[in-house]
């Protein structure tokens, strides 16, 4: 008889009976969605975005943890729950959904205007508008305040000039919420793609997050009206704050990754032989085995801890930065080391490992690098900023 990783500590009673149902729905429609296909588009170099977001959007997924306006107003461990299950699928599919749900809708739903918020967040919600969020700059990553695109008024009008850099969904999206330097300091701006000066251009040969759209934005002299101003958007701190969101669903989301790798793994230990008995009977194995459980079972412990505390209002973003810096680096070592269990097989596109794998070295990187989350954690334990030295 076999345990699953995370059965091992009976989590499942650390849910309620509707975080169960929100999950298996997921996972549900992550089987008959997304894992048929899923290789295909890694293989290929794409996903079929727009239909996977009308598909997100039927059963509530998109936006789930915010309310009215055609949201679900789920809870954010059940938002958890749902990106776990979807980067079971692919971290890209989850990608897809964070994106759209905890930066573009999260934005516009946080900051934005009344009538911002009727225009875009119901057809965001039900995915037929798709969105995505421009922060990083060819030039400018890890370190945003310094961004160069800059919007000026003209008369009441905004004039933006200059370029985004590595933004998922934007090749495919109706809409960006765009982040700019004004006169005043950074503000935010919702942007239809289809506005004169507005161009997105696919980003080729990634080797990793490659079932996901991700594009750079060029915008030249594009002119907005008023309107198109978040109004309640005042500093970096807006968009932080966003990323602090979709931090959120990615301390999560890692998990599903490394469960996935987890499974596939003790699944092929215990068939493939070796040396006449299932590889799975070899200490060095179970040793492999035995110390993922335990790291997934933690990382997943850290997430619902998490969890409850934003349902409780009280989740503050180095706490977040915890999780991420966590769950990730614990994920992407769990999908390497399954990789070795499964020999010549682990780098085989006809098994998930080696797609996790690279898919979790983008979910290292973005979202705050995992030294960025180092710098905030040691921030809040020093008083000390290492930021610029
Ligand atoms: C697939 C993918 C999708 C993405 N989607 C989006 C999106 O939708 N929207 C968006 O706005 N961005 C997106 N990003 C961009 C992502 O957020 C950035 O790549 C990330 O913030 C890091 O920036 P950078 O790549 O410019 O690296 P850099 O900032 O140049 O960092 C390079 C290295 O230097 C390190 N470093 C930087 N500063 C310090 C410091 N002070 N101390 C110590 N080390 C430091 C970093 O940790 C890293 O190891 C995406 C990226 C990828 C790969």
């Amino acid at each position: 008889m076999t345990t699953y990783p995370l059965e091992l500590l009976d989590l499942d009673d650390a849910l309620t009976a509707e975080e169960r149902g929100i999950r298996d729905v997921v996972r549900e429609l992550v089987a008959s969605r997304v894992r048929p296909y899923v290789a295909d588009w890694y293989e290929q170099g794409r996903a079929p975005v727009r239909e996977l977001a009308a598909e997100f959007g039927r059963v509530g997924l998109l936006g789930m943890h915010l309310t009215g306006y055609g949201c679900a107003g789920a809870s954010a461990t059940a938002y958890g729950l749902a990106c776990l299950e979807l980067e079971a699928g692919d971290s890209g599919v989850r990608s897809l959904a964070s994106v759209q749900g905890s930066l573009a809708m999260y934005a516009i739903w946080r900051y934005g205007s009344e009538e911002q918020k009727q225009r875009w967040l119901p057809s965001m919600a039900a995915g037929t508008t798709v969105g995505c969020f421009g922060l990083t700059e060819p030039d400018h990553g890890s370190d945003p305040a310094s961004m160069t695109t800059r919007a000026r008024r003209d008369g009441t009008d905004w004039v933006l000039d200059g370029g985004k850099m590595w933004i998922t969904n934007a090749p495919v999206a109706d809409v960006a919420v765009i982040w700019a330097r004004t006169d005043d300091g950074v503000r935010g701006f919702v942007v239809p793609m289809s506005t004169p000066g507005v161009t997105a251009r696919e980003i080729r040969r990634k080797m990793s997050l490659r079932a996901s759209s991700t594009g750079e934005i060029v915008l030249d002299d594009v002119r907005l009206p008023a309107e198109a101003q978040l109004p309640g958007a005042v500093g970096l701190k807006a968009p932080l704050s966003c990323l602090t969101e979709a931090r959120f669903g990615i301390v999560w989301g890692a998990l599903g990754a490394a469960r996935d790798c987890l499974h596939t793994a003790l699944e092929y230990a215990t068939t493939r032989e070796q040396f006449g008995r299932p590889i799975a009977g070899f200490q060095l194995t179970q040793a492999k085995l035995a110390d993922m459980a335990v790291e997934l079972q933690k990382g997943y412990l850290l997430a619902l801890h998490l969890g409850r505390l934003a349902d409780a209002g009280r989740l503050r973003p180095e706490q977040v930065s915890v999780g991420k810096l966590n769950n990730v680096r614990e994920a992407l070592a769990i999908a390497r080391q399954c990789r070795t269990i499964l020999g010549a097989n682990g780098i085989s596109g006809e098994y998930p490992l080696l797609r996790h794998a690279n898919n979790l070295e983008s979910v290292l990187t973005y979202e705050g690098t995992s030294e960025v989350h180092q710098l905030v954690i040691g921030q809040r334990l020093t008083g000390i900023s290492a930021f610029t030295g």
